[in-house]
């Protein structure tokens, strides 16, 4: 038999960064909140994730809120209590041919008007003075020295305890099935044992919230993109900066504790995913193809050769969900009040994660966000083309 719960304002669908920061602005606002959780902690994109903190080759749309998340990542350690292992030594963009080269440059004209601090090095000289390690091949680069990455668990763990501490509940290992809507108004979520009900629901569900928006007749197109990542055993320090290709085909970066962290391109997903029992608690795991293991490790002998050589500790993939325009919904479900989407960060949305926070705890309360957010509309894609179609543009 289904139980009931209405002790909640807000019910937040998701416990990755973006339903984790969201929960702790509302609680700290003083809300009682719960946030549910299929899995646990991290359990899908923000776990499986490169965890660049990136402004640069962004979206212009996007640029706003990339500056804006980076600014709260500076005190995000003092903020929460905890660490994230957050790094702030830059992201280069690596040309690997004449047309990469002049993309780059002129990326970092148009984002340099747009006044973000991101310089052109044009030789292969001045990018190794920044990272030494890199090929004597790569003809230039991209550098952003105020991006950086993150640990991803450690991150989504500190904000899960601080709106803990702030008196948010978390129900983990508890799958919502269902939405409940009535008379165009969210009414609150049913999941296996529970029937929960609130006024206003924040759907961060990444790559499983269209399953539950299809029966509303919300039909997002979105599509599932599949990157293979490889980890490796700690090693001494090599790279300081977070590293991408021209359209996202492969990125790389070394954690704090010595790990390299490398993914592939986007490519399809073959469709299956393990559920497991692991030390956190039961977690989906996706295995990547044998194929997508030979493109990572190629293209890091060419750009690092000094690290391909390193031992490999663990190797999973990802999955994506990317929009038509790789940009994320933001808003309000169309025609039912008090549902909030965060839905299609398109391979982007860690870095976000902070002021995905305060964008969705606004728009659930009824404030201004504090940015221009037609981009991330929910209704912007009457007529757009299918989502398999376009290019990742993840790099880190
Ligand atoms: C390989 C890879 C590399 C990436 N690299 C970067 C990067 O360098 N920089 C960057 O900014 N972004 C990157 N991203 C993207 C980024 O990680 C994601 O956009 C972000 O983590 C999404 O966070 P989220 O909280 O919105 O969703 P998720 O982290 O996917 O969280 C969704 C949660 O919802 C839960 N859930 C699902 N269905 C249900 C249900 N029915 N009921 C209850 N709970 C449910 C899941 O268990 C999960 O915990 C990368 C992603 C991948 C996969």
């Amino acid at each position: 038999m289904i139980g009931m719960d209405s002790n909640f304002d807000f019910i937040i669908v998701g416990a990755g960064i973006s339903g984790t920061a969201t929960a702790c602005q509302l609680a700290r606002a003083g809300h009682k909140v719960v946030v549910i959780d299929r899995f646990g902690l991290a359990a899908m994109g923000s776990g499986w994730t490169l965890a660049g903190v990136r402004q640069s080759g962004r979206h212009p749309a996007e640029l706003p809120l990339a500056k804006a998340a980076v600014d709260l990542w500076r005190n995000l350690d003092d903020d929460l209590g905890q660490p994230t292992h957050y790094t702030r030594k830059g992201n280069l963009r690596l040309a690997r041919n004449e047309e990469e080269y002049r993309q780059i440059k002129a990326m970092v004209e148009e984002q340099s008007a747009d006044g973000l601090d991101v310089s052109f090095l044009p030789d292969n000289a001045s990018l190794r003075a920044i990272a030494p390690a890199l090929a004597r091949n790569i003809p230039g680069a991209s550098f952003c020295p105020s991006d950086g990455h993150a640990d991803p668990i450690a991150t989504v763990t500190a904000f899960a305890a601080a709106a803990r501490r702030a008196g948010a509940q978390f129900r983990t290992g508890e799958r919502v099935t269902r939405l409940l809507v009535k008379k165009g108004r969210i009414r609150g979520v049913e999941t296996e044992k529970t029937r929960y009900s609130a006024g206003k629901v924040v759907l961060a569900a990444g790559i499983a919230g269209t399953e539950l928006l299809s029966p509303l007749g919300i039909d997002l197109p979105i599509a599932v993109r599949m990157v293979t990542v490889v980890r490796s055993v700690p090693t001494g320090p090599i790279l300081d900066q977070v590293l991408g290709v021209c359209g996202g085909g492969w990125a790389g970066r070394q954690e704090v504790n010595g790990r390299f962290r490398v993914t592939s391109g986007g490519q399809p997903w073959h469709g299956m995913m393990s559920v497991k029992q692991t030390a956190e608690g039961v977690r989906p795991e996706v295995q990547p193809p044998i194929a997508s293991l030979s493109q990572v490790a190629d293209e890091m002998a060419r750009l690092l050769p000094g690290a391909v050589e390193t031992p490999v500790e663990t190797i999973w993939a990802g999955l994506i969900d990317m929009t038509p325009d790789a940009l994320p919904v933001l808003d309000e479900a169309p025609g039912i009040e008090g549902l909030v989407l965060a839905i299609g960060f398109s391979g982007h949305g860690f870095c976000l994660g902070p002021i995905t926070g305060r964008i969705l705890a606004a728009l659930a309360l009824g404030h201004e966000p504090g940015f221009e957010l037609t981009a991330f509309a929910a209704d912007r894609f009457k007529g757009a083309a299918d989502a398999t179609e376009q290019e990742m543009t993840l790099h880190g």
